[in-house]
């Protein structure tokens, strides 16, 4: 509440109740919370599309899409195969790192703006998994396909199969391979998870979340990206929230739907996302040796990030505009 408002409302509030009229004290709340829950049960109608990291192409990508009217999953889903097949990024479909054996494994999710979600875990050789897991939601009955199940599931329904060993990738591992120290530091710069929230033209919300998880992880780990609820998590009447980071932190607090919930209860995405890092900071003594960042929108279109450590941002589309946001931290 802005100073001034506060003591207007103030004044009035004391010189009702002076009077011992209750009731006109009682009608300015009652009016406060009217449009409080006027502007609550809002929904914005002008596209927005917010990612994780800087990711501008992909970003850039499902903001114009939304602009022309396309729905928020198929948007988003387009928005992050971008970096599913950008072999620059290290961390994210073709080109990822390997697990310590060498095998690149990919995981995502989906989540629509029905509730309706779609997994894949552990998938080798597919680069688009975030279009596959989108396929698993809607022609299986299953949420959740993982392993030569996924991949058998993608190439049947027309996926190609591919190596996702990048020459790059394959001489970082070998250089790796010299120590094989195995120790899952996600430092600032070594993790870039696409994490993508839209809302659409007709203000529905949806979400996309893919990786290829910690570089050199143990085979057969799976993190936070395809767990609906950690990785991602989508309440059309509420908005959604998105990680990236050390998986196994997020999956802990179940982040995403964490922060949707909060969201719920009256919190700003902003808000939401900061008690969202404050659970895991409070809990764990060992934050200080780990990076968990979070990106969240409401259905008013408003959106937060916060994460652990500096350095983190997350790409914002709105209103034809694809820009940077600084993310703050917890540790300064
Ligand atoms: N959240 C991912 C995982 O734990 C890692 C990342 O964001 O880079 O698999």
């Amino acid at each position: 509440m802005k100073r001034r408002n506060f003591i207007t409302k103030t004044s009035i509030n004391t010189l009702a109740f002076g009077l011992g009229i209750h009731s006109l004290a009682q009608a300015g709340t009652a009016k406060n919370s009217a449009e409080k829950l006027k502007k609550k049960n809002t929904t914005a109608t002008t596209p927005v599309a917010i990612c994780t990291w800087q990711f501008t192409e992909a970003n850039a990508t499902a903001g114009a899409l939304l602009d022309q009217g396309i729905p928020a999953l198929d948007a988003v889903i387009k928005g992050v195969a971008v970096e599913e097949e950008n072999i620059k990024n290290t961390t994210v479909g073709k080109g990822g790192s390997p697990d310590r054996e060498g095998n690149v494994t990919l995981d995502a999710c989906v989540m629509d703006h029905t509730g309706n979600c779609g997994s894949v875990m552990c998938v080798e050789n597919i680069t688009n998994v975030a279009a596959l897991a989108k396929k698993v939601m809607e022609d299986t009955p299953h949420v959740i396909l993982a392993g030569k199940g996924a991949e058998e599931f993608a190439v049947k329904n027309g996926f190609t199969a591919e190596n996702l060993l990048t020459e790059e990738s394959e001489k970082a591992y070998k250089e790796w391979l010299k120590t094989s120290k195995y120790k899952p530091i996600i430092n600032i710069e070594n993790h870039d998870t696409i994490g993508m929230l839209g809302l659409d033209k007709n203000g529905n919300i949806s979400g996309a979340c893919t990786t290829s998880g910690l570089a050199y992880k143990m085979k057969g780990r799976v993190g936070d990206s395809p767990v609906i609820g950690s990785g991602l998590f989508i309440d059309n009447a509420i908005g959604g929230a998105a990680a990236t980071g050390m998986g196994e932190e997020v999956i802990k607090t179940v982040g995403s739907f964490l922060i949707v919930e909060l969201m719920r209860n009256g919190m700003s995405p902003q808000e939401a996302c900061e008690e969202a890092v404050r659970r895991i900071v409070t809990t764990n003594p060992n934050h200080t040796n780990f990076q968990v960042a979070y990106i969240a929108i409401n259905k008013q279109g408003e959106t937060g990030c916060y994460c652990i450590h500096p350095g983190f941002k997350m790409m914002k589309y709105a209103n034809g505009k694809n820009m940077p946001v600084v993310s703050g931290s917890h540790l300064k």
